[in-house]
């Protein structure tokens, strides 16, 4: 017992491992550079770059979204407030809607309007949501979805600040963000003229 000791002992010495001590090293897996949000790895529908409307039926939306996305965006819910990461959040950078990839919101638009969900005053564009009216809860409310897919994102309320004096109050769930890196670096260098 003490000659096997001994000569392990050796072996280690001279630079040999022994096959226990040292389990074998699996080559170095390369991580992919990709960016991958919640909602598009398997949902067909999501592109940042393609405009065209989607229009896919429930039974698919249930399947690709994630079990929060879809209460909000299929089934009109709402996200307990205070909850979401993008109510105070001050990233530079573009807002998607999570379910489509569609371009909703710049964060130059964004406010601290304190009513507990994320809230902007203008939107990207003015096909970049839909406004319908809506009576329930017993209140005359209007209610914004996504231009592209018609998922629910919120409502719009005329308490904004300047210059629309809108406030789009968004459920944080249905948005993705970007942050925009060029963007800044370009502003960051007129600044520093
Ligand atoms: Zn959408």
């Amino acid at each position: 017992m003490r000659t096997t000791f001994i000569a392990i002992c050796l072996l280690t010495a001279t630079g040999i491992r022994c096959g226990y001590a040292q389990p074998a090293q699996k080559p170095e897996q390369k991580k992919e550079d990709k960016h991958m949000s919640a909602s598009d790895s398997k949902n067909a529908a999501y592109s940042r770059t393609d405009s065209a409307r989607v229009d896919m039926p429930e039974g698919e939306w249930k399947k690709v979204l994630s079990p929060e996305v879809y209460y909000v965006a299929r089934q009109k819910g709402t996200e307990r407030p205070w909850t979401s990461k993008f109510e105070k959040f001050n990233e530079v950078g573009t807002y998607y809607c999570a379910a489509c990839g569609n371009p909703l919101f710049r964060s130059d638009t964004k406010f601290e309007s304190g009513c507990g969900w994320p809230s902007f005053y203008e939107p990207i564009s003015k096909t970049s949501i839909i406004y319908l009216k809506d009576n329930s809860v017993g209140m005359e409310r209007t209610e914004v979805e996504c231009g592209r897919c018609k998922s629910h994102l919120g409502h719009v309320f005329d308490d904004g600040p300047p210059p629309t004096g809108l406030r789009y109050c968004i459920n944080g769930v249905i948005l993705d963000f970007d942050k925009a890196r060029d963007a800044q670096k370009s502003y960051d260098a007129k600044k520093g003229d």
